[in-house]
């Protein structure tokens, strides 16, 4: 199988022809912080597994080891390697799929980072599109 997908303005695109090893949601700080958003979906695969296909992600130093891959353009983040904790290996942000739902998310990690009430968000009030006004 094929997985595709790409930064926001379509600058930067990525293929692999493999499943990934896991499939992680991320609750630590330095995802939220770089994400801007309460946790990050994080597929990981060797690294040779994953082409990018078009454009040149910046690379952002975001701890002594951690490299965070991003369109310089849009600001989407993409990749994440590690080569001291994760040698050989690149984590691909999963909501950047082509096919968001293409392979399920199995786990949460650093959930001792996680934002307090992100632990029950899944029994907040939902709408199909926007509350009624
Ligand atoms: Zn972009
Ligand atoms: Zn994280």
């Amino acid at each position: 199988m094929s997985i595709t997908g790409g930064c926001h303005c379509g600058a930067i695109r990525y293929r692999t022809e493999r499943q990934p090893l896991n499939h992680a949601l991320c609750h630590c700080t330095d995802c939220r912080r770089h994400a801007g958003a309460p946790m990050v979906g994080w597929t990981m695969y060797p690294e040779t597994a994953v082409t990018v296909t078009k454009g040149h992600p910046k690379v952002y130093e975001s701890s002594t080891h951690g490299r965070r891959h991003f369109c310089a353009d849009c600001g989407t983040g993409l990749f994440y390697s590690n080569a001291e904790i994760l040698p050989g290996i690149i984590d691909v942000q999963s909501a950047t799929y082509d096919d968001p739902d293409a392979v399920p998310a199995q786990v949460h990690i650093q959930v001792a980072e996680r934002i307090g009430w992100m632990e029950l968000a899944h029994e907040l009030p939902s709408f199909e599109r926007y509350p009624p006004q």
